[in-house]
């Protein structure tokens, strides 16, 4: 069955979800318990049962899975961080592509390079001249590429529940006590878990502890219908690379297989993560910025002057502080693993940092050298 991806208001990205948990009871205590059923817990969720085989894992999600950024990203998949390479983070892209093909998931993956725009210093040969505050041409090529986000969600959560373990949705963590077992509590009842994954990104930042490391935003896009393939030769895009800007306005964007173009770009701010619970991208500053995007995307290029726009989304993203990942022990608990904030990168960083949270939380490996001293014990 097929199911759109939602949260009340966001509206309606290109993407959908074919994958529910199979039904079962919540058990009373696990050896794994991760909070958050985006790509980065579901990539956990699969590897801790592959570490650990022996072991129970068990993964709570709020509303359902994808419902956070990963179901409403664009699915551009980059190596590098925000904050460019990090010391000892490795190849991403390898590990990414590895992942997917060990747990099967298809999600349309293609690694042909993504296009660094910029309204300067642009390449001779650039593919792509755009009009949008300047003239945006092609300034550098890196590697990357694009998924489907909706088959990559929920080719992460079957690769998951495949290998044993328990998936609940519509189950939010409210509280946790960070005792030995720790003890999430949700309505109803609770959990004790030996070993903790926080996954639960621009969401639930008194749990994750993540208010004082990252502020959370809203950020949108929209789609095109199908253009002919004149017209996207004429774009630039005819060699499926996805592009991002890197320098302001933002913008960024990829193709779709239909043949329809995302463009996304602009931010929402807020004061307090739970704004994203009423917002309504057709109201407000969100339908402002939506206009907004949409005028830019038409004055572009004479291929867009009059197009028309089949799909207009946002999501949550979480911006860290110097724009590094968090992947670190929570203050309160050694047991307990905090990861997220990729500040926008996070489609292929989720998943490779994914399963280097499961051998953490397995104890076969340590935290990375990006973070501060005291949370890499
Ligand atoms: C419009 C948009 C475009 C983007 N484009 C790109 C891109 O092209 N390339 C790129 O690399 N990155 C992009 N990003 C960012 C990328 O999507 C994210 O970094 C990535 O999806 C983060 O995955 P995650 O699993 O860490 O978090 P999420 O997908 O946000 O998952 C967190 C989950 O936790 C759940 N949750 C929260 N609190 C609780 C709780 N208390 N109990 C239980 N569950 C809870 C939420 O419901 C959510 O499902 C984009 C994001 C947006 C919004």
């Amino acid at each position: 069955m097929t199911r759109a991806i939602s949260h009340p208001h966001w509206g309606n990205s290109p993407w959908s979800i074919d994958f529910q948990p199979a039904p079962s009871s919540i058990p009373a205590k696990a050896d794994f318990a991760i909070v958050g059923g985006g790509f980065s817990g579901l990539s956990a969720a699969s590897w801790l049962r592959r570490f650990a085989p022996g072991k129970s894992v068990v993964l709570f999600e709020s509303v359902a899975i994808g419902a956070g950024s990963s179901g409403h990203t664009g699915g551009l998949a980059l190596a590098e961080t925000a904050a460019g390479n990090l010391p000892g983070l490795g190849d991403v892209l390898a590990g990414f592509t590895t992942i997917l093909s060990e747990l099967a998931v298809d999600c349309d993956c293609q690694l042909p390079g993504a296009i660094e725009v910029g309204r300067s210093g642009g390449l001779p040969d650039s593919p792509i001249s755009w009009s949008d505050s300047g003239l945006l041409r092609a300034v550098r090529q890196v590697p990357g590429g694009t998924i489907d986000p909706g088959k990559m969600v929920s080719g992460l959560a079957r690769a998951a529940e495949t290998s044993g373990a328990q998936i609940f949705e519509n189950l939010p963590i409210k509280e946790i006590l960070f005792e030995n077992p720790v003890r999430l509590r949700f309505q109803g009842g609770e959990l004790r878990a030996r070993k903790v994954l926080l996954a639960t990104n621009g969401m639930s930042l008194e749990l994750s502890d993540l208010a004082r490391r990252a502020q959370t935003k809203f950020t949108l896009a929209v789609a095109t219908e199908p253009l002919r393939a004149a017209q996207i030769e004429s774009l630039g895009l005819a060699s499926q690379k996805p592009f991002y800007t890197i320098d302001f306005p933002y913008l960024w964007g990829r193709l779709l297989r239909t043949g329809g173009v995302v463009f996304g770009g602009g931010l929402v701010h807020m004061d307090d993560w739970r704004e994203l619970m009423n917002l309504d991208i057709d109201e407000g500053e969100s339908a402002e910025l939506i206009a907004r995007l949409e005028s830019r995307v038409r004055a572009l290029h004479p291929a867009l002057q009059t197009v028309r726009f089949t799909n207009r989304w946002g999501g949550p993203i979480l911006i860290a502080n110097e724009w590094r990942p968090v992947f670190a022990r929570h203050p309160q608990s050694q047991s307990v693993v905090v990861l997220g904030a990729y500040s926008g990168h996070g489609v292929a960083q989720s998943v490779y940092l994914g399963r280097w949270a499961a051998e953490v939380l397995c104890g076969n490996s340590s935290l990375p050298d990006w973070n501060p001293a005291e949370e890499k014990a």
